[in-house]
């Protein structure tokens, strides 16, 4: 026969859902659970003042249970959420003059109105990269950049072949060299800089998908702040850099490139 296994926060184990325990009470008796878990239990079970554990049986006081069930202040089952306070109502908090004027919701409409409101806020978040940011184009440009910067290196290594040759050129090619060097490092810096914030807008999406799955009473509270959670609406660092840089570029490699690569024909100019 499989006993029962005793939970404790040490073991980790809920007795109702058998995961790890998530915020976990304890019950008069010493058995714990996870809140939401155990605020589930006290909802389904029959009687209406009082409930029992769900481990041993023995009569249970409904405070334990926590804000997201219990209302302290008049000891009543809370069955509201008040959004503009972010506290749970029972019926005759419900009914105080100080929340007259909000729009407060049963619980369950709340637990669902919240996380259509993550769903809305996930769809505008997905757009930014794209319709904010502007990226693809960005990304585009620093390929460009790059490709530009590459060729002018290309070419100078030619005309360092040549010097070592020993034709003698009138640009400094080795200065010129450092200064593609690093500009390409901008380059990189920019493409580093996008990926990060690429990454904490993933991650931020990757939060609220997960907060809506796990969305209950013992979590409602905790949405508002990831809600307010806020993302740049434009990257001017990279804005302003890039341009900047692409204006470098320009005046390196255009209009009259300063760099020339030298005349590959043998024919020495005729000195008239
Ligand atoms: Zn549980
Ligand atoms: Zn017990
Ligand atoms: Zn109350
Ligand atoms: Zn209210």
């Amino acid at each position: 026969m499989n006993p029962q296994p005793e939970s404790s926060p040490e073991k980790g184990l809920c007795p109702i859902c058998q995961e790890l325990l998530r915020e976990p009470v304890s019950t008069d008796c010493g058995h714990f659970f996870c809140q939401a878990c155990l605020i589930q239990h006290a909802k389904k079970a029959l009687e209406e003042d009082v409930f029992y554990c769900p481990v041993c049986r023995k009569l249970c006081s409904q405070s334990i249970l926590g804000a997201g069930y219990y209302c302290e202040v008049h000891q009543k089952k809370v069955g509201w959420f008040c959004e503009e306070k972010q506290v749970f109502l029972c019926p005759d908090c419900y009914k105080s003059p100080e929340h007259q004027d909000h729009y407060d919701q049963p619980i369950d409409k709340a637990i669902i109105h919240y996380k259509e409101r993550i769903h809305r806020r996930i769809r505008k978040l997905r757009k930014i990269p794209v319709e904010s940011w502007h990226l693809p184009k960005k990304k585009e440009k620093l390929q460009t950049l790059w490709k530009q910067i590459d060729s002018e290196k290309q070419k100078l290594k030619d005309v360092l072949e040549k010097q070592q040759m020993g034709e003698q050129g009138d640009t400094d090619p080795e200065l010129l060299l450092d200064n593609l060097n690093s500009f390409s490092e901008e380059v990189t810096v920019l493409q580093h800089k996008i990926s990060e914030e690429e990454t904490k807008l993933n991650d931020l999406i990757a939060n609220m998908e997960e907060a809506s799955k796990q969305l209950n009473i013992t979590t409602l509270k905790s949405v508002n702040d990831l809600l307010r959670r806020n993302v740049k609406e434009k990257l001017y660092y990279l804005e302003v850099n890039s341009s900047e840089l692409e204006k470098k570029i320009r005046k390196l490699i255009q209009p009259a490139p300063l760099i020339q690569v030298p005349c590959l024909c043998q024919n020495t100019p005729s000195e008239s």
